[in-house]
């Protein structure tokens, strides 16, 4: 069996997408800046396909730009509005420990430039405290960046209470969306977003494009230097194919977002009550508070390393935590953020489900990992030694 669960990465492109892009390719090839037919054509499918995208998020067609994608996004409205709080002399920013590292480097980059940021810790679920945040916020402060649902362990911010303690304020909010649009409502308007980043990748659309909501009164300025595109403030040839899909799959997510919440959370809640048999397991993030799709453990006395191998060979495509970091042996940030000690962190697995997946496969999965964990841990020093110390029954049952 093949399962592919590593939707937090990235997804599949649906169908929807891809008869959307295939004209773009095709037939509408015209610049949407040229004034001639073919020009004018493609500019009709923009301007509807940024209706489309503000329409999903409660905002104004104006208030949407297109970009190369989340990271794109999340760099573009952070420096901005750091450019517009060092204006008026403020110069602190407001974030957390869990971000995505498009958000932590950017904020790394404006600390060299004499900014100063609070990262503020999460609790041992990965939700900010509202109270912490609230005392965070001084009069220097000129942005709060606080991602809407992480993309490791899919816990949830309370975004619409952050937003509203943002607002009583006067300090701009930016979240990092991307791991929510598509997947849970987000409404710009209700949540108290001023600045908002996603990307088409995450919900089925192809890779390499996304937009930055902006609310209008916020006055933006340009990331890329270049032509009147996106309003002057985003220069270069629209990514059309890449647009078109992404309005066409978000359209579609939106359409069916009830439907899919509850179809993917019954997966996700299968396999956590699955996977929480294991002895010496761990689920981290919230219980209640999560994504749909994602699904973050750790299992004691293995490398996760090892352990996605295994899954690999049985078919499984999962991941250990973000498809940024894997590749360097560090664990995680995020799980060590929570509290987690390194030898814990170190054997993780998430598991990210879209509504393209099943309850055979999860079954499927549910078979394989206590299968793969116990394998694992037969060959592992650090189980042996666990095993030699242990004054534990079920582990003592196991020498
Ligand atoms: C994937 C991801 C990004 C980066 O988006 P790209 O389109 O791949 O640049 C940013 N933030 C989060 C939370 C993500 O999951």
């Amino acid at each position: 069996m093949f399962v592919y669960a590593d939707n937090a990465a990235t997804t599949a492109v649906s169908k929807a997408a891809l008869d959307a892009m295939l004209p773009a390719l095709q037939e509408l090839y015209g610049n949407p800046s040229s004034l001639h037919q073919k020009g004018r054509e493609a500019n009709y499918a923009l301007i509807a396909a940024r209706e489309e995208i503000a329409r999903c998020l409660n905002a104004e067609s104006r208030e949407i730009y297109f970009t190369g994608g989340g990271t794109e996004a999340d760099n573009w409205a952070i420096t901005e509005a750091a450019r517009l709080g060092a204006e008026a002399g403020k110069k602190h920013i407001v974030s957390d420990t869990i971000e995505h590292h498009a958000v932590l480097h950017t904020l790394a980059r404006l600390e060299k430039q004499g900014f100063e940021v609070t990262y503020l810790p999460v609790h041992d679920n990965g939700v900010v405290r509202l109270e912490e945040l609230e005392a965070a916020i001084r009069p220097d402060t000129c942005l709060v960046t606080i991602m809407f649902s992480n993309n490791e362990i899919g816990t949830l911010q309370p975004i619409r209470e952050i937003g509203a303690a943002c607002r009583k304020k006067g300090v701009l909010f930016h979240t990092d969306a991307v791991q929510a649009v598509g997947h849970v409502p987000v409404d710009v308007e209700a949540d108290n977003i001023d600045m908002l980043s996603l990307s088409g990748h995450k919900f089925h659309a192809p890779k390499g494009v996304g937009a930055l909501y902006c609310k209008k009164s916020i006055k933006l300025k340009n990331f890329i230097e270049g032509g009147a595109q996106e309003r002057g403030r985003r220069g270069g040839t629209e990514a059309m194919p890449g647009i078109l899909a992404m309005a066409a799959a978000l359209k579609e997510s939106c359409a069916h977002l009830e439907e899919n919440m509850a179809k993917v959370s019954a997966m996700r809640d299968r396999l956590i009550e699955g996977l929480s048999k294991i002895p010496y397991s761990r689920c981290n993030g919230d219980p209640g508070c999560r994504a749909p799709g994602i699904v973050s453990f750790c299992f004691e006395g293995i490398e996760g390393e090892s352990l996605l191998l295994r899954l690999d060979l049985a078919g499984i495509c999962a991941s250990s935590g973000s498809a940024c970091t894997s590749g360097s042996l560090d664990p995680s940030h995020v799980l060590l953020a929570l509290g987690l000690p390194h030898e814990i962190a170190h054997g993780s697995l998430r598991l990210s489900l879209s509504e393209y997946n099943t309850m055979e496969e999860v079954d499927y999965i549910l078979q394989q990992v206590p299968e793969v964990v116990r394998m694992l841990r037969q060959m592992s020093p650090v189980w042996s030694h666990m095993l030699e110390n242990t004054e534990d029954p079920y582990l003592a049952m196991a020498k």
